[in-house]
């Protein structure tokens, strides 16, 4: 992938920016439910508690689903590309917007299992998803 856009960091979304930086995917997680939240909520949506936390997750999943974008929007951006939604094994519905990598585009399915790595930029490291 050419240089993404890097999202501007808060402490809301920090840990999950950064958290790559030790190989590991890490999901804000309610204290008082146990909620996944993903995006990160300043509040539980589930419970409405505020005490949450980074925590590990396996950092597998599948694809729940996916388009492969084949038109240059951004001319540094090779083409074709993938960009899906995972879900994470540890709640149902846990979706993480992604790309697939080192993976040809055309073999992608919906139900592939999928690990993820990281593409580091700048200050970010952005979770990405290969095939397993
Ligand atoms: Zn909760």
């Amino acid at each position: 992938m050419a240089d993404r856009m890097i999202p501007p960091m808060t402490d809301l979304n920090k840990g999950f920016w950064e958290g790559g930086a030790d190989g590991k995917l890490r999901i804000r997680r309610c204290q008082a439910c146990s909620y996944w939240m993903h995006p990160p909520y300043p509040r539980c949506p589930r419970c409405h508690s505020e005490a949450a936390r980074w925590e590990t997750v396996t950092g597998t999943g599948t694809i729940f689903t996916f388009t492969v974008n084949r038109r240059a929007w951004n001319p540094e951006t090779p083409v074709p590309y993938v960009v899906a939604m995972v879900e994470l094994p540890e709640q149902p519905g846990l979706l993480l917007t992604t790309n697939i990598v080192e993976y040809d585009p055309d073999a992608i399915s919906i139900g592939m299992e999928v690990e993820v790595c990281f593409d580091h930029q700048e200050t970010v490291f952005v979770p990405v998803f290969r095939p397993i």
